[in-house]
C-alpha cells in the first residue's frame, strides 16, 4: 500500500538491459542452457512466476544428480555456479514471501543462495557474507521501519570495508529511498530490485563482465537523478504549519449527529474461525499480485496469456485451501473491541467505561500538512471522533487478526523436499485468509457488534471495494503511518494474551499473516494519505507522545519533508 516514488528504470532501458542479460556462453553445459532458457523466458514475460517456481523443484533435483558428473567431465564446471547470493529479511521484520520467491528464481538462474531467513541482525549478515565469500548481499523488508534497518546494514558494510554489491528489495523499498538513503552510506554498488524478475535482471547484469561497468554507471546516474529530484521536491513542496493545518480541518457537524453506541462494548475474541466461511471473503487480486501476475480478478482469468496461468494458479489455491481445512493446517484468530473515546485536537482519548473518567490510553494521530485548494481539508483521523468539548459521547473500535500455522513442521517438510511452490502458496494463502478475516470481522462489527449498519446488504464479492459506512485504518498505512501506534492498540485488545499476536522490535506483527487497525464509524470517515510532514508537527507529536524528536524522526523517516 505504501508506495514510494515508483519511477523505475525507463522501459526502453530495461529492454536494452534484457537484451544483454543471460550470456549463453556455456553451451556445453545443458543445465546452464536450461537455466538460461527459463531466465530468458521469465525476463521477457513469456513465462510466469508460478511456472518458474514449479520448475525449480525439477531443476534442483537435476542439479543434485548431474552436478558431480558435470564437475568431473566438464571444463565449464565453474559455470555451474554463477555466484553466491546471501539473502536475508532484516532485523525486526518477519515477512519472507518476496525474499523466498526471489531466492527460488535466482536459484533457477544458476546462483547459489545462502538464505539466512527472517529477523537477521546486521552482524550476522556481515559475518556470514565473509564466511561464505558471497558475491552479493540481498536485503528484504516489508514494512517502513525496515528501511532504516537497511540503511544500518549498509553503514555496517561500509564500516567493515566490504565491497560486495548490495541488492535492496521488498514491498516498501523504492528506487528513490535506495538512492537517497542507502546508496550514499555504502561505497559499494547498491541496486534496488523490487521483485523476483527485477532481481534476476540486476544480478545477471552485474555478473556479466562485458556489461557490468556500463550497467553500474547507468544505475549511478539514475540514482543521482533521483537524489536531485528528491532535493528539488523537498525545496518546492509547499507545506503549511501544523497550526494552519489544524485550522483547516474538515468540519463535521457534531451538533446534529447522533453517535451510535456499540451494542457490545469491551472485547470479543474469535478462536479457530471456520476457514470455509472465509473463502468467499478472499480478495483474489492481491493473491495474483503476490504471484507477480498482472491484472484484476476476475477479469485476469480471461486475459489472453496470463489467463491460462491465472486459472491454473487459482485451481491450485482452491485445492490447497481444501487441504488446509481437511488437515487443520491454519488457525484463524481475531479480537475486536469498542471503547468510549473523544478527540482532543489530533489525539484520541480512550476511556475505560461510559463515565469517561478513566483514561486507558491515547491514540496519537498525524495531520496532513500539504497546502490544500479552497474547500479541501487537512485531514487527521481524530477529526472523525467527536471532540471532548462537543459533549458528544463517541466511541472508537480496534481489531487484530492473526493466521498461524498449527504445526511448523508442515513448512519445514515442504522446504526439505524442495517443494517451494506449495510452501509459498501456503504462506500467500495465510496472508489472504488474514485479510479475508479482517473483511469478515468488519462486516460483523458493522452489522452486529457495533451494529450501526444492521441492514447492510453488500454482496460478499463487492466488500473489497469498501463502499460501506466506516473505515478500519491500519497503523503503518497512509492515514496513520506511525507503526508504534500498534502498541496502544495491542494493549487495549490485550492481543498477545487473547490471540497470541506479538510485536517485533520494529513493530511488525508476529505471526507474519496478521492485520490490525482502528474502527471509525462516522459516515464521513475516509482513508487519506498523511503525506510529508514538517519539523513543527514532528516536535509537537514528540511532545504529545512523550518521546524524543529523534525517536519520531526514526519511525517516520520516509515522511519527513526535511533532511534530518
Ligand atoms: N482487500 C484487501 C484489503 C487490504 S487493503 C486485501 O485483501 O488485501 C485495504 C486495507 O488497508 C483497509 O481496510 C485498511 O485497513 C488499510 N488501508 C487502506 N488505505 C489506508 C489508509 N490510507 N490509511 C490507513 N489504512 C489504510
Amino acid at each position: 500500500m505504501i508506495n514510494g516514488i515508483t519511477d523505475h528504470i525507463e522501459p526502453d532501458t530495461l529492454e536494452a538491459l534484457r537484451d544483454y542479460q543471460n550470456p549463453i556462453d556455456v553451451v556445453e553445459n545443458p543445465l546452464m542452457t536450461g537455466m538460461n532458457k527459463v531466465g530468458d523466458l521469465f525476463g521477457s514475460g513469456k513465462m510466469f512466476l508460478p511456472q518458474v517456481i514449479k520448475s525449480a523443484r525439477v531443476m534442483k533435483k537435476a542439479v543434485s544428480i548431474l552436478k558431480p558428473h558435470i564437475e568431473k567431465n566438464n571444463a565449464n564446471s565453474a559455470d555451474m555456479n554463477r555466484g553466491k547470493i546471501l539473502m536475508a529479511t532484516v532485523k525486526g521484520d518477519v515477512h519472507d514471501i518476496g525474499k523466498n520467491i526471489a531466492a527460488v528464481v535466482l536459484g533457477c538462474n544458476g546462483y547459489e543462495i545462502i538464505d539466512l531467513g527472517v529477523m537477521v541482525e546486521s552482524e550476522n549478515i556481515i559475518e556470514r557474507a565473509l564466511e561464505h565469500k558471497v558475491d552479493f548481499i540481498g536485503l528484504s523488508g516489508l514494512i517502513t521501519p525496515s528501511l532504516n534497518e537497511m540503511v544500518n546494514v549498509a553503514s555496517e558494510m561500509e564500516r567493515y570495508n566490504l565491497d560486495i554489491p548490495l541488492l535492496i528489495g521488498g514491498a516498501t523499498t523504492s528506487p528513490s529511498h535506495t538512492a537517497v538513503k542507502i546508496d550514499p552510506v555504502y561505497h559499494g554498488t547498491v541496486v534496488h530490485a523490487q521483485d523476483a524478475s527485477k532481481a534476476v535482471t540486476v544480478v545477471n547484469n552485474l555478473t556479466n563482465n562485458d556489461k557490468n561497468k556500463s550497467y553500474i554507471n547507468h544505475i549511478n546516474e539514475h540514482y543521482e537523478k533521483l537524489r536531485q529530484a528528491f532535493e528539488l521536491k523537498t525545496e518546492y513542496a509547499k507545506l503549511i504549519s501544523i497550526k494552519k493545518a489544524r485550522e483547516n480541518k474538515p468540519k463535521l457537524d457534531w451538533d446534529k449527529f447522533t453517535v451510535f453506541k456499540p451494542k457490545k462494548t469491551g472485547i470479543t475474541v474469535y478462536n479457530k474461525y471456520p476457514i470455509e466461511e472465509l473463502i468467499p471473503y478472499i480478495d483474489w487480486t492481491p493473491f495474483f499480485k503476490a504471484w507477480e501476475l498482472p491484472g484484476r480478478y476476475p477479469r485476469i482469468l480471461e486475459y489472453e496469456h496470463v489467463g491460462v496461468e491465472a486459472r491454473k494458479l487459482l485451481k491450485d489455491a482452491e485445492e490447497q485451501l481444501d487441504k488446509i481445512i481437511a488437515d487443520n493446517l491454519l488457525d484463524v484468530r481475531a479480537v475486536a473491541g469498542f471503547f468510549p473515546a473523544n478527540s482532543i485536537s489530533d489525539d484520541i482519548e480512550i476511556y475505560s467505561d461510559d463515565s469517561r473518567a478513566n483514561l486507558i490510553g491515547t491514540s496519537f494521530q498525524l495531520r496532513q500538512q500539504k497546502e490544500k485548494k479552497p474547500n479541501r481539508f487537512n485531514y487527521c483521523l481524530s477529526d472523525f471522533i467527536a471532540p471532548k468539548q462537543s459533549g458528544v459521547d463517541d466511541y472508537i473500535g480496534a481489531f487484530a487478526v492473526s493466521v498461524s500455522f498449527t504445526n511448523q513442521d508442515i513448512l519445514k517438510k515442504l522446504k526439505d523436499t524442495n517443494d517451494e511452490y506449495n510452501e509459498i502458496m501456503l504462506k500467500i494463502l495465510a496472508d489472504r485468509l488474514a485479510e479475508a478475516m479482517a473483511e469478515r470481522l468488519h462486516q460483523i462489527v458493522r452489522t452486529e457488534l457495533w451494529g450501526y449498519s444492521p441492514e447492510e446488504n453488500i454482496p460478499t464479492e463487492k466488500l473489497p471495494e469498501e463502499k460501506y459506512q466506516g473505515i478500519r485504518p491500519a497503523p503503518g498505512y497512509p492515514a496513520c503511518p506511525d507503526h508504534t501506534e500498534k502498541e496502544i492498540l495491542f494493549k487495549l485488545l490485550d492481543a498477545e494474551n487473547n490471540i497470541g499476536t506479538k510485536l517485533s522490535e520494529n513493530m511488525m506483527m508476529i505471526p507474519a499473516s496478521s492485520v490490525c487497525g482502528w474502527y471509525f464509524s462516522h459516515p464521513q470517515s475516509r482513508y487519506f494519505n498523511v503525506g510529508k510532514i514538517d519539523k513543527d508537527q514532528v516536535e509537537d507529536y514528540a511532545r504529545r507522545k512523550g518521546i524524543t524528536k529523534k525517536e519520531v524522526e526514526k519511525w517516520l523517516s520516509t515522511y519527513l519533508i526535511y533532511n534530518k
